[in-house]
């Protein structure tokens, strides 16, 4: 089923009138560009479509094709694009910055990074404070993990199976799942038992998972730990919520043995959960450095590492330096970012749509055998497809149909978990509840049509 088809066609589900239109097209065709691609970017990318999409224009929760034609963007670029796709604020800070100064480094002083990093500091509890720029994640993770390391004098480092924290040496060694790790030395880390309520052997009580921990430092370290990095709601590894009661009594568990708690908060970050600005604070804890990128900036490179100045010594008396960190075009579109958030309520909007969202899609449940678990917070939602409720078997190939189809009626989702048979709902956060309509109306007519 096409979209001509939903033109003509008045009882399937239609996307919500939104008014823009893109200016026209003039540059090279899909099948053009993805010859290039296969040339010269990575042959091994997986194409999330049998026809990959050439996206030429972003406005808001939607995107555009070569065609002009119209998507509902359920997947906000993994997570990241929180504001909408090219907001007109954060435009327009970016490009006010570009023309201004494009780059210093952290040698000089320039206002946007001052403020911005005054303004990250104001959003986190007790001493959190201090903030180091980085280009990703996967580089704020790095360097949260060095400073753990740093700071306690002890090697090992303690995560969560079914968790992802980047792809160079450190955070791939961190990162548990097998799809994610080439050939990594991985000293020092140990990967704890997720506590996976769909799962996990132990449902939902957090505090069994938690005992797992305490022996795993009782018996596989030397009693000293440097820390632990775990992400509020694993985003990659399926929109998995961590147990409740598990993180509060971890976190006292690894102070004891003299380790730092890192929250990795570059999914769960940036009022996507839309009941807390940050994923922590949904588990009551207080960590002692929060890594954050994605959403930080609405899709401009930027990660960042906010820690206590007593922690942060460990890098001020080195030096810490890397050359793009703290680029002033980035964080004057990180500011705008801040301001947008705030200004539009997109943190109450995450919690009202998303909870109407989940809500929509736990009731198709009853109609579609094939949906194992509806999970997630606010505006980061999983829906796990499975051929049988009981054995939980993945339905990896299934979910690949559902999602075509769902593009060919204009709706982009994402797909995720270890067995890769989870949809991430991660929009911009400015979806609406037509927008959340339109997505379970396809997905619903998509599996019927299975
Ligand atoms: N941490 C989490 C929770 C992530 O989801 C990701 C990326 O998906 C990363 C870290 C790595 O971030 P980046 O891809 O910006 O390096």
């Amino acid at each position: 089923t096409s979209l001509h088809q939903q033109e003509d066609d008045t009882s399937l589900p239609k996307m919500p009138p939104f008014d823009y239109t893109p200016p026209p097209y003039t540059g090279p065709s899909a099948h053009e560009i993805l010859l290039k691609r296969q040339t010269y970017l990575n042959p091994a990318i997986f194409h999330f479509y049998k026809k990959p999409l050439n996206l030429v224009d972003g406005k808001m929760q939607y995107l555009y094709d070569e065609n002009g034609r119209r998507y509902l963007d359920a997947f906000g670029g993994i997570a990241t694009v929180c504001c909408g796709h090219c907001h007109p604020e954060v435009v327009e800070s970016i490009v006010n910055q570009t023309k201004r100064l494009q780059h210093s480094t952290v040698l000089y002083l320039n206002h946007a990074v001052a403020d911005f990093a005054e303004a990250l500091a104001s959003k986190l509890p007790g001493d959190l404070k201090v903030v180091f720029f980085t280009n990703s994640g996967t580089e704020a993770n790095e360097l949260a993990l060095m400073m753990a390391r740093l700071y306690t004098g002890c090697q090992d480092v303690i995560s969560l199976r079914n968790g992802y924290h980047g792809n160079a040496a450190g955070t791939m060694g961190s990162t548990a799942q097998s799809s994610y790790k080439f050939n990594v030395v991985q000293t020092g880390v140990h990967h704890a038992l997720n506590p996976d309520q769909y799962r996990g052997v132990f449902g939902s009580d957090g505090l069994k998972y938690a005992r797992d921990l305490d022996d795993l430092i009782t018996y596989g370290t030397s009693g000293r730990v440097a820390g632990f990095i775990a992400e509020a709601i694993q985003g990659v590894g399926g929109i998995l919520e961590l147990a409740p009661g598990y993180l509060p009594a971890v976190y006292d568990r690894v102070r004891k043995a003299g380790g730092i708690c890192i929250a990795d908060e570059v999914q769960s970050g940036f009022a996507r959960t839309g009941s807390h600005f940050w994923g922590f604070e949904g588990h009551g804890v207080v960590p002692d450095i929060v890594t954050m990128a994605k959403g930080i900036g609405n899709g401009i490179p930027l990660g960042a590492v906010v820690t206590t100045p007593e922690i942060a010594k460990v890098l001020t008396n080195r030096s810490y330096f890397n050359t793009f960190g703290g680029n002033p075009v980035c964080t004057a579109g990180g500011l705008a970012v801040l301001r947008v958030i705030e200004k539009e309520k997109l943190q109450q909007n995450a919690f009202s749509v998303g909870s109407y969202l989940k809500n929509r899609l736990t009731s198709l449940m009853e109609k579609h055998e094939i949906i194992g678990d509806v999970r997630g917070r606010g505006l980061m939602l999983g829906v796990e497809l499975v051929t049988d409720r009981q054995s939980k078997t993945p339905a990896k190939v299934e979910i690949l149909r559902v999602m075509e189809q769902m593009k060919e009626m204009g709706v982009l989702i994402g797909k995720g978990g270890f067995y890769g048979n989870v949809f991430r709902v991660t929009p911009p956060l400015c979806f609406t509840k037509e927008d959340a309509d339109f997505l379970v109306d396809v997905m619903d007519y998509s599996m019927s049509k299975m």
